[in-house]
């Protein structure tokens, strides 16, 4: 017979307090210091198990965009160049046509497809137009940077981030 028979209840407490013993020593805490303390604070734990990361700069795309989260969401696959746009789809062998399904005139890259795709620049130039902001469309690095550097309104990281996931389903309508 067990301490799991006799006491259940107290078993799991046990090996609850066991689990959190081990998760407060990866915090940096020493028993003597827990014993010591007269007072404790979550917060504090919390940031010394947390990783650092460093900030990425396109964070204020994402971050408090009025936008809908699907457009927030595919930003940080455009950002993170996880689309699976032809170019990388033939660098896996799973195609072999690499042509940008809305201009059919270069190779379909994310640099290509967001902005300087033809098709894709003469939406984003309308847009630019209607935010009164007279300037050439760049390529997708340089929007990107544009928008985080320079854009004064939330409403232009808005309109951009909706731009480009309109971009996205424009491109699956022809291709699917
Ligand atoms: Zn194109």
């Amino acid at each position: 017979m067990s301490i799991e028979d006799v006491f259940p209840k107290q078993a799991g407490m046990t090996r609850k307090i066991f689990k959190a013993k081990d998760t407060v020593a990866a915090a940096g805490y020493r028993f003597d210091d827990l014993v010591s303390m007269t007072s404790f604070s979550i917060k504090k734990m919390y940031a010394a198990l947390r990783v650092d990361f460093p900030k990425v700069q396109w964070r204020r795309m994402v971050c408090n965009n009025l936008g809908s989260p699907k457009w927030t969401f595919h930003l940080t696959l455009v950002a993170h160049r996880s689309l699976y746009t032809r170019d990388r789809l033939a660098k896996w062998g799973m195609t072999n046509d690499t042509s940008c399904p809305l201009c059919d005139a270069a190779d379909e890259t994310i640099e290509h497809l967001f902005f300087l795709c033809n098709f894709s620049s003469q939406l984003w130039k309308k847009l630019l137009t209607g935010q009164h902001i007279q300037r050439h469309v760049m390529g997708c690095n340089q929007e990107l940077y544009w928008a985080i550097r320079k854009a004064k309104a939330n409403t232009y990281i808005m309109v951009l981030v909706g731009c480009v996931y309109q971009d996205w389903q424009d491109r699956n309508l022809r291709v699917f």
